[in-house]
This record gives C-alpha cells, sequence and structure tokens, in this order.
C-alpha cells in the first residue's frame, strides 16, 4: 500500500516533514544505554528518560515521534539476557512516544531496523528477520501507530521484508537504508536502484538514514530524489564526514584508536551545519528532512526554524543581544575583552 490517506500521506502533503532520531546514541551519552550492544534497555529501566528525549525533540519541532523499539528485536534481546521482556519492551516504547506526541500533535512511528541475522546466501534467515519484524509490530500495531519506519538497512532484501511485513499490518512505511558502502547495499544494489525497487513495492517513503553525515548524504539523496516518484527521506549523521571519510564509521583521528562510534565528539556538526542541511535538502525536494545518531535537541530545533517554523523550544532560541560581551548593548568596557577573545594567535 501506498499510505495514501494516512496520517503520513497527510502531513507530507502539508509540506517537510521533520524528523529526529538518534535516540540510542544519545541515550548512551547520558548513561542509560550500554555501547556495544546499544539495547533500549531504558525503555522498561528508566522509561522517564526515554519520554524526556522524546519531549525535547517534540519541543524543537520535530513531526514524528519514533517509538524506542531500534535494536528491540529477539535477536538483540536474547544477546542481552532479556528475551522474556521482548514484548514489554516493545510495547512500552510506542506507550511513551504516544503519550508524548499526544503533548504536540506528532506522529507516531514504529521502528524496525537492521537484525544482523539476514543473510541473502540462507533463504532460511529470511524466515527468521519476518518473524522478528512480524513480532515487533504487531505489538506496535495493536498499540498504535501512524506509520512505520524500516531503517538502517545494509540489505535491500532485509529492507523489503520490512516492507511487506509493515503492508500486511495495513501501514504505511518509510524505508531507509544505510549506506555505508561507497555505492552499494551489501547485496549488491546501487542506492538509486535499491530505492526505486522500494519505491515499487509500494513503500511510501525512502532513502537514507544514518551512517553519512550531511556533506556526503546529500548528493547521493539528490540523485534518488530525481530517480524515484515518491516521498524521499534524508536523516544524516551530524558528522562532518568527507569524500575521504564518506562515513561515520571511517572517520579517523590522529592519536585516536578508534573514532566510531564513541569518539566522534570532534567530528560533531555545529547546529548551524543541519540547519543548512535542512534547507538544502528541503531545496531538493526530501520531503522527510531529519538527522540519526549523534543528534542533540539544539539541532533539531535550528533545523526547524531554519524550515520557517516556530517551534516551542523558540522561545529559548539565541538573542546575542543579551550576551553581556557579545551583545550589540554591551558596555564599552568589555569591548576588550571582545578584542582579546578575537585575537587569531
Ligand atoms: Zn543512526
Amino acid at each position: 500500500m501506498t499510505g495514501k490517506g494516512s496520517a503520513l500521506a497527510g502531513r507530507l502533503a502539508q509540506g517537510t516533514v521533520l524528523g529526529a532520531e538518534g535516540y540510542v546514541f544519545e541515550l548512551e551519552r547520558r548513561g542509560y544505554v550500554k555501547a556495544g550492544a546499544y539495547v533500549p534497555e531504558a525503555v522498561l529501566d528508566f522509561p522517564d528518560a526515554v519520554t524526556e528525549l522524546h519531549r525535547e525533540f517534540l519541543r524543537a519541532g520535530a513531526d514524528v515521534m519514533v517509538a524506542l523499539t531500534y535494536y528491540a528485536h529477539r535477536g538483540k534481546l536474547r544477546q542481552v539476557g532479556r528475551e522474556s521482556e521482548l514484548e514489554a519492551m516493545n510495547r512500552q516504547a510506542v506507550r511513551l512516544a504516544r503519550q508524548v506526541a499526544a503533548e504536540g500533535g506528532a506522529l507516531v512511528a514504529g521502528n524496525v531496523c537492521n537484525t544482523w541475522a539476514y543473510d541473502p546466501q540462507d533463504a532460511a534467515t529470511a524466515d527468521v528477520v519476518r518473524g522478528m519484524y512480524t513480532e515487533q509490530l504487531g505489538w506496535a500495531a495493536e498499540e498504535g501507530i501512524d506509520f512505520v519506519i524500516a531503517e538502517t538497512n545494509d540489505y535491500l532484501g532485509e529492507a523489503l521484508i520490512g516492507l511487506e511485513v509493515s503492508q500486511e499490518l495495513g501501514l504505511p512505511a518509510m524505508v531507509t537504508l544505510a549506506s555505508t558502502g561507497p555505492a552499494e547495499t551489501w547485496d549488491g544494489y546501487g542506492y538509486v536502484e535499491a530505492c526505486k525497487i522500494l519505491a515499487g513495492h509500494g513503500a511510501a517513503i525512502v532513502g537514507l538514514n544514518c551512517d553519512r553525515g550531511p556533506a556526503t548524504m546529500l548528493p547521493l539523496i539528490a540523485r534518488i530524489r530525481e530517480q524515484v516518484d515518491c516521498a524521499v527521506a534524508a536523516q544524516p549523521v551530524p558528522y562532518r564526514t568527507s569524500e575521504a571519510s564518506p562515513t561515520m564509521e571511517s572517520l579517523r583521528a590522529e592519536g585516536v584508536a578508534r573514532v566510531f562510534p564513541l569518539a566522534l565528539d570532534p567530528f560533531s556538526c555545529t547546529r548551524f551545519e543541519m540547519a543548512d542541511f535542512a534547507v538544502a535538502a528541503r531545496d531538493l525536494g526530501v520531503n522527510y528532512v531529519g538527522i540519526c545518531c549523534g543528534a542533540g535537541p539544539h539541532h533539531v530545533r535550528a533545523m526547524a526554524e531554519a524550515l520557517g517554523r516556530t517551534v516551542p523550544a523558540s522561545k529559548y532560541s539565541p538573542s546575542m543581544d543579551l550576551h553581556p560581551i557579545l551583545g550589540t548593548a554591551a558596555p564599552r568596557q568589555n569591548l576588550g575583552v571582545l578584542d582579546a577573545w578575537n585575537v587569531i594567535l
């Protein structure tokens, strides 16, 4: 199904939809998720922390609250010894997202991602993946979601399973690919071709999320936008990727043994860079503009405001005029301090 007549279609018809993700990364920084496994145990252990981050993104202008079920699939929960809590975690995640979405009229998305169980050479693994998606999205549908985000797909084959399961539940789906390779999915489809196939199978939105920063996602998403007829999503990581290091996983820093995933901070994009990305993506015709791992609410608010919106958190947006040194009304005796700040050594 294409999702025509759905709440998602209605929102897309109104203009650019602003997304905000990266929950697992941000909750890890806050001490509620274990890096490595990256299972969103906080949904059960610290639900207030999840609710708070939803609320921060909502106030910053996010149009969609994404249920934190990323990596909350059977395989991952088994790995961390919490398989018996699988259903509780998935249902609770949707409830938390719904509760906050209702505070601001946001849409609610269910969420599935790459499972690490899929192998295109082994047909039996497709059934394993289908089973995991069916139970996760079945619970999400029962709790009440507007659409599904099936994301960070390394394989087109796995992405298509997420789409099919969504369609069986009668839910529109946004299906996005990870783009860790230079040009192709791990099962050998060019990213543009893979998006065309997903669109052809009825995805409501296709595109890319995670892995690439704005600089290296924009050229690829421009080609996808030219080639597909349905809505397109771009949710980069807020890191300064480059032609030499097109993904956050390939970023390198002198003297740092491993930059990804715990030492990415020096590569962080500023709020201004993410605002520029939002405008550039909108101008390319991207319909769902967002942000992934590394995102903070300050990025999202800057993106929302760059798209011409005033959001709840805009009440506290910067007014540098009021700054005691930088403001236009700063006393003259502070000008010397400003000069000292601006000295280039
Ligand atoms: Zn991400």
